[in-house]
């Protein structure tokens, strides 16, 4: 059997993954999400299991230790990180696989699988990034404003990703997306 693809999508907090990720997850047959691993509290509305498996800082390290992580980071003070095991028993299944993962586990995935598809999604301007995450009312001033930093030391590395959508228009950037993912 022809094994899967894998793609990484990253960008700044409030670019609009999470949507793209959806559109792109219930247009693609074969595409698979691979949910992360998070020590960070979960927001109301979310499943443990869905999305995020919701762990301890004890856990986590624990599993660091043994060599399960793919790649991890520490992300607004809180660890992420991405199951070898479940990614590669899809690729190996053949389905394509899709993480939507910060910029420093992106390059990680890179260094151990060279062959994966590093898509970064860019917003229009900081500004309109800025406005997004604002109205998302989703954070204090104090973790937007961290959210903010982290957001333009990802887009200092984007010129490392294989492609980089900005997300103007939702419709537009998604069918970029699923054009590069189907190609
Ligand atoms: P949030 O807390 O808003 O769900 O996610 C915060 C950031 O963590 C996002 O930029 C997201 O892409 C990143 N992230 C989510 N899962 C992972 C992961 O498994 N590994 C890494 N490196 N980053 C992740």
């Amino acid at each position: 059997m022809k094994k899967g693809k894998l793609f990484v999508l990253s960008g700044p907090s409030g670019v609009g993954k999470g949507t793209l990720r959806e559109k792109a997850l219930a247009d693609i047959p074969n595409l698979v999400y691979s949910i992360s691993c998070t020590t960070r509290q979960p927001r109301p509305g979310e499943l443990d299991g869905r999305e995020y498996r919701f762990i301890t800082h004890e856990k986590f390290t624990e599993d660091i230790q043994q060599g399960l992580f793919l790649e991890y980071a520490h992300v607004h003070d809180d660890l992420y990180g991405t199951l070898k095991a479940d990614v590669v028993r899809e690729l190996e299944s053949g389905n394509d696989v899709l993480l939507e993962i910060d910029v420093q586990g992106a390059l990680q995935v890179r260094g151990k699988m060279p062959e994966a598809v590093l898509v970064f999604i860019d917003a229009p301007s900081v500004e309109e990034l800025e406005r997004r995450l604002r109205n998302r009312q989703t954070e204090t001033e104090q973790a937007l404003q961290h959210r903010l930093a982290n957001a333009l030391k990802e887009l200092e590395l984007k010129q490392e990703y294989d492609y980089v959508i900005v997300n103007d228009d939702i419709e537009t950037a998604s069918r970029e997306l699923r054009r590069i993912i189907v190609s």
